[in-house]
């Protein structure tokens, strides 16, 4: 990603550069895991060293407050973030917590009924599919017909 263009969108979204805000920006443009706080940790402490959980913890907030990132509700212990902010829905594994990306059609903001667009002003809208994967059903836990 180029750091010139990342300060404009930065600057933009009233966002100050920081080195720590950029290595936390890229690591979830890059993810296509949607890590939570503390895998995004992980991962940046090799380009900032100096960098802490509550840091990661606070720059997520900044960047989702922001609409540069966005929170996944998965519903597990911890928050996991996405930083494809393209509209798009999730399928959760509540065994593993694995979450993967699909679009569908009709689950946009002018397919819900008028008494959703009566209730105020809507943001974005995202279907969350949760179940087990075939990962963790295993062989023997296999429902999918043959
Ligand atoms: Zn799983
Ligand atoms: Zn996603």
């Amino acid at each position: 990603m180029q750091i010139e263009a990342l300060k404009i969108l930065f600057a933009q979204s009233g966002l100050k550069f920081t080195n720590q805000r950029y290595v936390v920006y890229k690591a979830m443009v890059a993810a296509r895991d949607h890590p939570s706080a503390e895998t995004v940790w992980r991962r940046v402490r090799e380009e900032a060293p100096a960098i802490s959980l509550d840091t990661v913890y606070r720059t997520l907030a900044a960047l989702e407050a922001r609409g540069l990132v966005t929170r996944v509700p998965a519903g597990g212990d911890e928050a996991r973030f996405d930083g494809d902010v393209t509209a798009h829905h999730h399928v959760v594994c509540l065994r593993c917590g694995a979450i993967s990306d699909f679009t569908m059609t009709g689950a946009t903001l002018t397919d819900l009924p008028p008494t959703v667009a009566a209730w105020g002003r809507v943001r974005d809208a995202q279907v969350l599919v949760r179940g087990i994967c075939h990962k963790c059903l295993g062989p023997n836990d296999n429902t999918q017909p043959n």
